[in-house]
This record gives structure tokens, sequence and C-alpha cells, in this order.
């Protein structure tokens, strides 16, 4: 009997696990059957929408940046290093180039295809797998997984029992659960053994108690410092672009600090401020006093409306207690203090929610402890490999999530093979 691998989803974890499975059989000259399962009619929906359907492919740079750029945690970093050394961001590139798809790294080394189309990269991955001879099954749920007494993989898919020597699961997190990503893979790791670190949103909006006024819908503030609070004490901060939204707060810097505040409600509620003015106490206070001596005559809301959004700056001075129609020579030295206050630590509202549906990536999933970084496989199963977002690794917002889905996509299937021929 031919040995044969089942990946079960199809996204980029498992399109890489598939291409590296078959690459390497061929290259040892094994004959092996690699199948691809996927529940939705075509491969890589995530891909699809990826960057806005431009799809950021992956990041510019060396791989030492990629990963203490690219994730905030320690153990995410050491975890991924020997996958990202693996197979690296130039690796994937060259790949898409030789399926004509060109590429280019904007300013801030995010990767894009020049076309500007995310279909152009699932296009060129589903044409590689073709070249491969991986056996693609669309319209194809696991509905379960069972590890055999002989060590085989029992799995059952539109109600046939489909047996492979080896099993890579590689269905993803369970945000944007509509796409098909609900978690199956996690609850069938769980079922096997492994201890699954608890799913949380990341990459996602911060759901506010209080909504926006519709007023301030929109607007974008920038480069600005966010903290996220308790008790007025400082536990997470990030600098970035803020937008506000009808439910609450989103941009670069709330989709990065999201995590964080997903962990942190946990454990009560928690708020949002902001260093709207740009300067600390001290600076925002000596700026102050400068304009009020250079401009006596001059209404606070004019200088305020010069440093911010116009449409935000009345609710900068609600929050102040100032009234809006105050010049410079008739604030008092409370509300000039209580306006530094304001500036510096601007508060959005406790938060309601940080929604994990909504999140971009999902962290949690299965513990990385119990997984070898070097090969993607179990160590609690022998036979059975991860990859991708189900795995307990969340990056930032640049095409880091992606490569490292191709990354221990590509080890996996590599690690697959091997394991099978030994
Ligand atoms: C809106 C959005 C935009 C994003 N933009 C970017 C970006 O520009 N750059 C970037 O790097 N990252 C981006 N990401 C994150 C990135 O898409 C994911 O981290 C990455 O796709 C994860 O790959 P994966 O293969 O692990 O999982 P997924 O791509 O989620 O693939 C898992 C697949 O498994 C299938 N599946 C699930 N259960 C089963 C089952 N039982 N049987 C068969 N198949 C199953 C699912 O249908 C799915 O196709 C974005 C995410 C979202 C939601």
């Amino acid at each position: 009997m031919t040995p044969s691998i089942a990946i079960v989803g199809g996204g980029a974890g498992g399109i890489f696990a598939a291409l590296a499975a078959s690459r390497t059989a061929r290259e040892q000259t094994i004959a092996m059957e690699v199948h691809l399962f996927e529940r939705n009619p075509r491969l890589g929906i995530k891909i699809l929408i990826s960057g806005g359907g431009k799809c950021n492919i992956t990041h510019a740079g060396t791989i030492e940046e990629l990963l203490i750029e690219g994730f905030p945690r320690k153990t995410e970093q050491r975890f991924l290093k020997s996958a990202m050394y693996r197979y690296t961001n130039e690796e994937v590139i060259a790949l898409l180039g030789m399926q004509n798809v060109s590429v280019h790294a904007r300013e801030n080394g995010r990767v894009f295809p020049d076309s500007g189309r995310a279909e152009d990269v699932l296009l060129a991955l589903e044409q590689e797998l073709r070249k491969q001879h991986v056996s693609v099954h669309t319209n194809s749920r696991i509905e379960s997984v069972a590890h055999t007494e002989d060590g085989n993989w029992n799995i059952e898919c539109n109600g046939e029992i489909i047996t492979a020597h080896a099993l890579v699961l590689a269905t993803g997190g369970t945000s944007y659960s509509k796409t098909g990503t609900t978690g199956d893979g996690i609850g069938y790791a769980r079922e096997l053994g492994h201890t699954i670190v608890p799913v949380r949103a990341a990459l996602a909006p911060i759901y506010l108690k209080e909504a926006p006024a519709q007023s301030l819908v929109g607007i974008s503030l920038r480069n600005i410092n966010i903290s996220v609070t308790r008790n007025g004490k400082i536990l997470a901060s990030r600098r970035g672009d803020v937008l506000i939204t009808h439910r609450g707060l989103s941009g670069p810097a709330i989709l990065s600090i999201s995590n964080q505040a997903a962990m942190l409600i946990e454990g009560g509620p928690i708020s949002i401020h902001a260093n709207i003015g740009g300067h600390n106490e001290d600076g925002t206070r000596a700026m102050l006093i400068a304009e009020q001596q250079s401009n006596p005559k001059q209404q606070v809301k004019t200088y305020l409306e010069s440093l911010l959004p116009n449409h935000f700056v009345p609710f900068v001075m609600e929050q102040a207690e100032v009234p809006s129609d105050r010049k410079w020579h008739e604030l008092t030295r409370d509300e000039r203090a209580r306006l530094v206050s304001t500036l510096v630590h601007y508060s959005f509202g406790e938060v309601s929610e940080v929604p994990l549906e909504r999140g971009e990536v999902t962290s949690g999933g299965v513990a990385l402890g119990e997984v070898d970084p070097k090969t993607m496989m179990s160590r609690v199963r022998p036979g059975l490999f991860f990859a991708g977002e189900m795995l307990d690794v969340a990056g930032e917002i640049g095409g880091y999530n992606l490569q490292a889905a191709y990354s221990t996509g590509w080890v996996a299937g590599e690690s697959a093979v091997d394991f099978l021929n030994a």
C-alpha cells in the first residue's frame, strides 16, 4: 500500500504542507500519496480576503527581523525560528515568481503582488499544487479523526472513512468562522491529548461600553500613543494610528494591542486612554502656556483644531471641562491643568469586548511546548503534525501570519515524509 499523508485544511498552512510533502517525496524518489482536504468549494479563502483582497503575502527583511518585529512573545519567536529559517520569505517570493506572480515590498516592508490581486497569489498556488500532483479534495470537511492501534489515522469525510499514515492538521484559528474556520482541528487536537491554550482575539477591533458619538465615526488619529489601563494604571501601550468606529476603536495601533486587551479584560474592567497631544505632561503644559502667552485673544479650540481633527475637539474640551468658547486669556489655572491631563490621558472609556470573531488572527490553540519546532510533529502522538494558525501563534499585521503558516506548513509536510520514510 502506498504511504499516504492526509492534510486537513486548505489554507496557507495546508497548501504549503502539501507542496513540501509532494516535492520531498519526489526528490527522494519515494512513492507517496498527498491528499489535501478543504471543506470549502475552493482552497485558500483567507488568502483571498487577506490584505483587503490585495494579499500582504509576507514581510521583507531578514528572518531575525521578521521574528522580532512580527511576533510579540519570545515563546513564539523561539518556536518559529527553525521553521522560518527552513522556509523563508524569499523562498515564498521565488515560488510565486516561478508562477509569474511578481511582488514588491512597500516602504514599511509589507510584500504584495504587483497586480494587487490576492486571486493571482491563490491561482499560482493552485497551479503549483497541480504541478506537484497533490490530490486536492474540496467540499470535503473532515468530521472526525482517530489514531488507530497500528499507528495510522482514520479520518471521516462525507460519510467515508479514509486511512492515512501521517496526518497534518492545518484548520486555522476560530475567527471569521463563516470562512470555514470553526476550530475543528483544535477540537481534534484536544481529543488526541493536546493541551489547548484558550483562544482569544488578535488583530481585532476593540468595542467600547459607550459607543463613540456619530460625529466621531471615521476619524483617524495619526501616530498617537494608546494604552490599556485599569484603575488608572497603564497595563499595555502601543504607538500608531487609531480609527474611531461605530462600536469603538480600530486601526493599526488598536489591532496590535487587541490581543493583550483580550487577555487583560478577563482579569477585570479595562479602559482605553490615549496621549492625543504628542507630548508628556511637562511638554504639554509648556506648549499650552506658550500658546496662552502668545495668542491671549485666540479661542482655545482654534489651537486644538490645529492639533486634532476638528470634530474631535469638542469632545476633548468637554472631557477637560473647558467651555467651548474659552479664550486663552480667560483660561483658569485649573482648566489648563485639566486640559493638559486630557491631552495626555484622553479617555475613550471602558472596553466592552474584544470580539474574537473579528480578529484577523486568533491567539491560543495547540500549546507550543507539545510540538517539536524542528518538525512540527506532535510530542504526544507520533505521525501527527500541525501547521499555521491553529498553533498558539499570533503575529502582528504585516504579512507575518501568512509567513508563519507557510513556514510551519512547509516543515510539517517535509517532516511527515521523513517520518514515513524513516
Ligand atoms: C480579513 C483577514 C485579513 C488578513 N490579512 C492578512 C494579510 O494580509 N497578511 C497576513 O499575513 N495575514 C493576514 N491574515 C491572517 C492570515 O490570513 C491567517 O493567519 C492565515 O491564513 C492562516 O493560515 P492557516 O492555513 O493556518 O489557516 P486558514 O487560512 O484559516 O485555513 C484553514 C482552512 O481549513 C479549513 N478547514 C477548517 N476545518 C476544516 C475541516 N474540518 N475539514 C476540512 N477543512 C477545514 C478552512 O475552511 C480553511 O480554509 C488575515 C486574516 C483575515 C481574517
